[in-house]
């Protein structure tokens, strides 16, 4: 039992120390938030919902809401 506590223990340390070098590695002061493009919005070209671009799927030059629209395409039906 005792060496399983040191087991994690060590485990903890670890992911610790390795979130502090990356940490330390980006030279920013101020961490942005990741905040993928917040407004730019596109239309799906099949149900006509708005959604962020990065969750958007693209097939044949069109945007689509979902991996379904874009296998459906626009097409009108
Ligand atoms: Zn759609």
């Amino acid at each position: 039992m005792g060496k399983l506590l040191v087991l994690v223990l060590l485990v903890v340390l670890a992911v610790w120390l390795v979130r502090r070098a990356l940490r330390a590695g980006s030279p920013g002061q101020t961490p942005q938030p990741s905040s993928p493009e917040v407004g730019d919005l596109v239309r799906c070209a099949r149900c006509g919902v708005h959604l962020p671009r990065s969750e958007a799927r693209q097939a044949e030059g069109q945007l689509y809401c979902g991996e379904e629209h874009a296998r459906l395409g626009a097409g009108k039906g």
